[in-house]
C-alpha cells in the first residue's frame, strides 16, 4: 500500500510482476485514499502454486487440531487489539459508517473464536459395519487449496468467513478481495503473518476478476473455490471450475421479501423494514428490497416509512452524526441510476428519493438516498432483480396464501423476514418461503453459529455453522480389517 508491496505469495510481501496498481478511492468523497499493487495473471498463478506447495509439501495439513485452533484464536485477539485500525480502513474503502465497521471487526472475531471451538470437536466417526474384525472410520480431512473470493460490501466480514474455516479445517489459501476494497483484506493477511501463519498457507493476490479470474478459477491445481459476489460471475466461475470439477460454493445475491401482515407489532415492524433495507445504503445481499404488506395496513405502514427514511441522515461514515454512508462507487451509483429510472418507466409510484442528493456537503460523494416505490409488482424489473442499493418497493396482500407466493416468487432465496402477532401463523409462513434464513418478528441477524446461505439462485454451499467447515473438508472412509482374510470369491481353481 503506498509503495509497499501488497501481494503475499509464499509468505513474502511482493510487488505486482508487471508493476501494476490501482488508486483506491473513497466513495464519501472521491479522494484516493492509497495505491495498492494490483496482480497481473503470473501473480495469481504464482499464489496458487505457492498454495499447492505449502498443502502438498508444508506441515499445515497435519498439524494437530489444537495448534490450529490456538492460531484461530491468536488471530482473534489481534483483531480485537487491531480494531479500530481495521474499522477506520473499512468505513474509508467502502463508505459504510464507523459504527457499522467496528460491528463488523467484533463479527468478525467471533467467527475465529467460533471455528477455534469448532475444529476441536468435530468427531470422526466410527461405523458398525457387522463385523467385529473390521474397524470403519469415517474420517475428514482437509479439502486442499481454495480459493475465496470476495465482493466490496463486507470486505472483512466475507473474506473472514472463508479464511477462518479454511484455516481451522488445514487447508491452505489464495484470497482475492474485491477490487474495489482491497484494504482491510490487505491489513488482516498482515495480522495472519503476525499470528504465525506459516509460509504459503494464506495468500493473497488483489486486481480484477476479469484478469484475474482465469488463474484462480480455470487452474487444475485448486480444490475449491468459495465465491461471494454476483449471480452472473457466480455462472462464469461455476462454469470454468466443472472443466476441472473442481468442488465450488457460490454465494450469490438476493431480492429479499419482507412480509408484514396487519397483527405486527407497529414500532418495531415500521423500525426493521427500515433498517432491513436501507442499512449500508441497501448494498447488502440480504437487505429486505421487497416489502408485501397486508392491504388494510399498506397506506398507513407505508406512510410511516415515507416519514423515516426522509429523516435518515446520509454522510460520511467517519462522521458519527452519519446514519448511513455513500455507495461503493460512481460506477455503482450510475447501476442504481439506472434501475430507478426503469421503475419509473415500468409505472411504479415514486414516493420519495428518486435523485442525488442537493446537499453540497455530499456532492463529492457518491451518495443516492432511500427511495420508495408503491404499487410494484412481479412485471417490473425493480420486483425482481437485485439493485443493491437503497431502494424499496412495495406490493400488497389480502390472505396469508398470497403473501407466501409473492415471498417465494423470485428467482433468488437468500433471505426473508416474516411479522405476525399470530406464532401458528408465523411458523406456517416461515416453513413455506424458499429462503435460506428466514426472520420472523426481526430482520437482519446471523450468528458464527448457524449456516448462512442461498435456496436456488442465491447459490449453493453454506458459511457458518458446522458446514460452512465441512465446505473446507474432504470425508474419507477408512475401512480397517484387524484379521486380514482372503475375499474367498475367485475360488481359483
Ligand atoms: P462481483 O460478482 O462483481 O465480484 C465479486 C468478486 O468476484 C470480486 O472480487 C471480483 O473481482 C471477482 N470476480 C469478478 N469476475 C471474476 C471472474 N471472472 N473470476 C473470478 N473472480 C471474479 O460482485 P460485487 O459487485 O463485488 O458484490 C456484490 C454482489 O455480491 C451482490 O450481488 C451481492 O448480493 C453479493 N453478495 C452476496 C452475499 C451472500 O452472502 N450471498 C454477501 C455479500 C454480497
Amino acid at each position: 500500500m503506498n509503495g509497499e508491496p501488497d501481494l503475499f505469495v509464499g509468505g513474502t510481501w511482493v510487488h505486482a510482476c508487471d508493476g501494476g496498481t490501482r488508486d483506491v478511492v473513497n466513495p464519501a468523497d472521491g479522494s484516493v485514499i492509497a495505491t495498492v499493487d494490483e496482480a497481473a495473471d503470473a501473480d495469481a498463478r504464482d499464489a496458487v502454486r505457492a498454495a499447492r506447495a505449502a498443502f502438498d509439501d508444508g506441515a499445515w495439513p497435519a498439524t494437530p487440531v489444537a495448534e490450529r485452533a490456538a492460531l484461530l484464536d491468536r488471530i482473534a485477539d489481534l483483531l480485537q487489539r487491531d480494531k479500530e485500525e481495521l474499522a477506520v480502513l473499512e468505513t474509508r474503502d467502502t463508505g459504510k459508517t464507523l459504527a457499522e465497521s467496528r460491528i463488523d471487526v467484533d463479527d468478525v472475531t467471533s467467527v475465529f473464536r467460533y471455528y477455534a471451538k469448532l475444529v476441536g470437536v468435530e468427531a470422526d466417526r466410527v461405523v458398525d459395519v457387522g463385523d467385529p474384525t473390521v474397524i470403519s472410520r469415517v474420517v475428514r480431512e482437509p479439502i486442499g487449496v481454495c480459493v475465496l473470493i470476495a465482493p466490496w460490501n463486507y470486505p472483512l466480514l466475507q473474506m473472514s468467513w472463508k479464511i477462518a474455516p479454511a484455516l481451522g479445517a488445514g487447508c491452505t489459501m489464495v484470497a482475492k478481495p474485491s477490487e474495489v476494497t482491497p484494504l482491510s483484506t490487505i491489513a488482516f493477511v498482515h495480522l495472519l503473518e503476525e499470528a504465525g501463519v506459516p509460509p504459503g498457507v494464506v495468500n493473497l493476490v488483489q486486481g480484477s476478476g476479469a484478469v484475474l479470474g482465469a488463474a484462480l478459477t480455470d487452474n487444475a491445481d485448486v480444490d475449491f473455490i468459495s465465491f461471494t459476489g454476483g449471480l452472473a460471475t457466480g455462472r462464469t466461475i461455476s462454469r470454468v471450475a466443472a472443466e476441472h470439477v473442481t468442488k465450488v460454493a457460490v454465494e450469490l445475491g438476493g431480492k429479499n421479501p419482507h412480509i408484514v401482515f396487519a397483527d405486527a407489532e407497529w414500532e418495531s415492524s415500521v423500525d426493521q423494514v427500515l433498517t432491513g433495507v436501507f442499512l449500508h445504503s441497501g448494498q447488502v445481499c440480504s437487505a429486505g428490497t421487497r416489502l408485501i404488506v397486508e392491504e388494510s395496513i399498506a397506506d398507513d405502514f407505508v406512510a410511516a416509512l415515507v416519514e423515516r427514511a426522509e429523516k435518515i441522515r446520509m454522510g460520511d461514515g467517519m462522521d458519527p452524526a452519519s446514519e448511513t454512508g455513500p455507495l461503493v462507487s460512481e460506477q455503482h451509483r450510475a447501476k442504481v441510476e439506472a434501475h430507478v429510472a426503469t421503475a419509473i418507466s415500468e409505472g411504479a409510484k415514486l414516493l420519495t428519493g428518486g435523485s442525488r442528493p442537493t446537499d453540497p456537503a455530499l456532492a463529492a460523494g457518491s451518495f443516492y438516498p432511500p427511495t420508495i416505490f408503491d404499487g410494484c409488482d412481479r412485471s417490473m424489473a425493480i420486483v425482481r432483480e437485485e439493485t443493491f442499493g437503497p431502494i424499496l418497493t412495495v406490493e400488497r396482500f389480502t390472505s396469508e396464501a398470497e403473501a407466501i407466493g409473492l415471498g417465494n416468487d423470485t428467482e433468488y432465496g437468500l433471505a426473508a423476514g416474516v411479522r405476525t402477532s399470530d406464532a401458528a401463523r408465523g411458523e406456517r409462513v416461515v416453513r413455506a418461503l424458499r429462503h435460506g434464513t428466514v426472520w420472523l418478528n426481526d430482520f437482519g441477524y446471523y450468528t458464527a453459529a448457524a449456516e448462512w446461505g442461498g435456496f436456488r439462485k442465491s447459490g449453493n454451499g453454506r458459511e457458518l455453522g458446522p458446514t460452512g467447515l465441512a465446505e473446507y473438508q474432504e470425508i474419507k472412509h477408512i475401512w480397517h480389517n484387524t484379521a486380514p482374510k482372503s475375499a474367498g470369491w475367485f475360488t481359483g481353481e
